[in-house]
């Protein structure tokens, strides 16, 4: 067997890593860089660019440029989330056929699967050249707090880019693991992950070659760009006072404006004070205007503090889930590029009373990790034992809007939990169950995973038949669900209609349709 690779799939950047000699090591790509953007253009002459390639001509061609895939993935286009992109995006952002949010960049439409399937073929393609071997199997990572529709179309965008996706497992997970792996000690870690698009808490407990996420918190929308954009609106407002030009509607200036931003939060994170200059920002009567504004870390805090403090309510209540004290925890692991603001750090050293570990690099922890679990997998490894859980409880809606939940969020993973379902009116022949995951007692609220139709069911009169559904939540977070007729055996046929997610002949049209392509190096 070849090597398995792991791979962080970042909303900004993505990174990949293999087990070399029983060390895991980042892969750098052709440029040197130990990550690469996580985006897809396509150029003014038709080509299709992928990672700095695309990230450089960003500011020239944004409406052709997609960024930040991962935020839109598995979701639905009506969702709150979907439609906050919308306003946010230069790019396109259409509704699909399975009322999924897809992006169309130079006239072609693509579903999130795909866009996310490019950059990991990218990714695999930066470890294959390193190697000069093919790179077939892969394990990915995902925020641990992805529902099953962004799980399954994180797997869907591995098949796309041509791996077996061997696992897919959380971020926070990896990078206990990379952190504590075959060491002896019994630890409890929390994992504070802040990236570019998502936050993820979790709490895990490590020794004896055991890696036990006791639980975990987190939100899919929220990450550095979410301070960038308050960064944006700042500047743009000072601007507009000072200048009396409104820029928010020239996509290229937003554009220039969003990366200066970017790199002045970045800078402010090592000094107090920076400058953002954009020379020839603006034309009006009286000739070019350029910006030159000053920032300090301190306006930027202001600026964010409150981001900053909801996430620090979701590590209390991660806490309080896993039943533990801030006193508890043993070590703090920061993962994500954001992790590096001083404001984050303060906040977690005061919850915790003690400052994070400073020994795993922020931005190639999780890919590392990816490559352990990899490594395991191939080899067979049982020394190791990963017990991922759930983050969201699993259940079915009922007639009267509630939410039944039937596995609780937490629950270790893999999971199995059965229910009799039967039917209400006589000669019924089939039964429509409504699969929720969220923690919501109202149905509306959570997220619709799908509607699983019984048929075939045997007609005879109402509440007679006994069939019996099982939910199984298997070792990647997805969903299955298996019926049974309890009277006669028979396994039961049911059809899912899951929204958001692809069929498996789309992946396969999908697959067939990027062969045509191949992406400039
Ligand atoms: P990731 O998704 O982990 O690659 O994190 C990317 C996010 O981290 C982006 O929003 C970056 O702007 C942000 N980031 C990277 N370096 C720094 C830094 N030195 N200070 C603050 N934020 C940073």
């Amino acid at each position: 067997m070849g090597r398995v690779i792991g791979i962080d799939l970042g909303t900004t950047n993505s990174c990949v890593a293999m087990v070399d000699q029983g060390k895991p090591i980042v892969i750098p790509n052709t440029g040197g860089y130990k990550t690469t953007p996580s985006m897809f253009a396509i150029s003014p002459d038709g080509k299709r660019l992928v990672g700095h390639l695309s990230k450089r001509q960003a500011i020239t061609n944004p409406s052709n440029t997609l960024y930040a895939a991962k935020r839109l993935i598995g979701r639905r286009f009506d969702s709150p989330e979907v439609q906050k992109a919308m306003s946010l995006c230069p790019f396109q952002i259409v509704r699909g056929e399975n009322d999924d949010a897809r992006l169309e960049i130079a006239g072609k439409v693509f579903t999130c699967p795909e866009v996310m399937g490019v950059i990991v073929r990218e990714m695999k393609r930066v470890a294959e050249e390193y190697l000069g071997e093919p790179v077939t199997q892969a394990v990915i990572t995902v925020p641990a707090y992805f529902n099953d529709s962004q799980r399954q179309s994180t797997k869907d965008a591995g098949k796309i880019a041509g791996l077996e996706v061997l696992r897919i497992i959380n971020e926070p997970t990896a990078a206990a693991l990379a952190y504590g792996v075959g060491e002896e000690r019994e630890e409890k870690i929390a994992v504070y992950d802040l990236g570019g698009g998502t936050f993820d808490i979790s709490i895990l407990e490590l020794g004896g070659g055991v890696v036990e996420v006791l639980a975990t918190a987190g939100d899919t929308f929220l990450g550095g760009e979410d301070f960038d954009r308050r960064l944006v609106a700042h500047v743009l407002k000072e601007f507009q006072e000072a200048d009396g030009i409104d820029l928010s509607n020239d996509l290229m200036a937003l554009q220039r404006l969003k990366d200066a931003c970017e790199k002045a939060k970045c800078d402010l994170s090592s000094l107090s004070v920076t400058e953002i200059n954009l020379p020839f920002i603006a034309n009006d009567d009286s000739g070019a205007r350029h910006l030159n504004m000053e920032v300090t870390r301190e306006t930027l805090e202001e600026l964010v503090g409150d981001i900053v403090h909801r996430t620090m309510d979701a590590v209390q209540q991660c806490v309080t889930d896993a039943g533990l004290t801030p006193a508890d925890i043993d070590q703090i692991v920061l993962v994500g590029g954001q992790t590096r603001m001083p404001l984050v750090q303060q906040c977690v050293t005061n919850f915790f009373k003690k400052p994070p570990h400073k020994g795993v690099n922020a931005d190639e922890v999780v890919a590392m990790g990816a490559a352990i679990q990899g490594d395991i997998l191939a080899s067979h490894d049982d020394s190791i034992l990963l017990l991922d859980v759930t983050p969201l409880s699993l259940g079915i809606g009922t007639f009267d809007g509630q939410f039944a939940p039937l596995i609780p969020r937490n629950s270790t993973v893999p999971t199995r939990k059965s229910h009799m379902f039967t039917t209400t009116r006589d000669e019924q022949t089939a039964v429509k169950i409504r699969v929720l995951q969220g923690e919501s007692e109202q149905s509306d609220e959570n997220h619709l995973l799908g509607e699983f139709v019984l048929t075939e069911i045997p007609r005879s009169t109402a509440g007679e038949p006994e069939i019996e559904v099982s939910f199984e939540i298997d070792s990647d977070g997805i969903v299955n669900v298996f019926a049974r007729d309890v009277a006669t055996e028979r396994e039961q046929s049911i059809t899912v209609n899951a929204a958001g997610t692809l069929s498996e002949e789309e992946v396969a049209q999908i697959i067939k349709e990027n062969e045509e392509y191949d992406l400039p190096e």
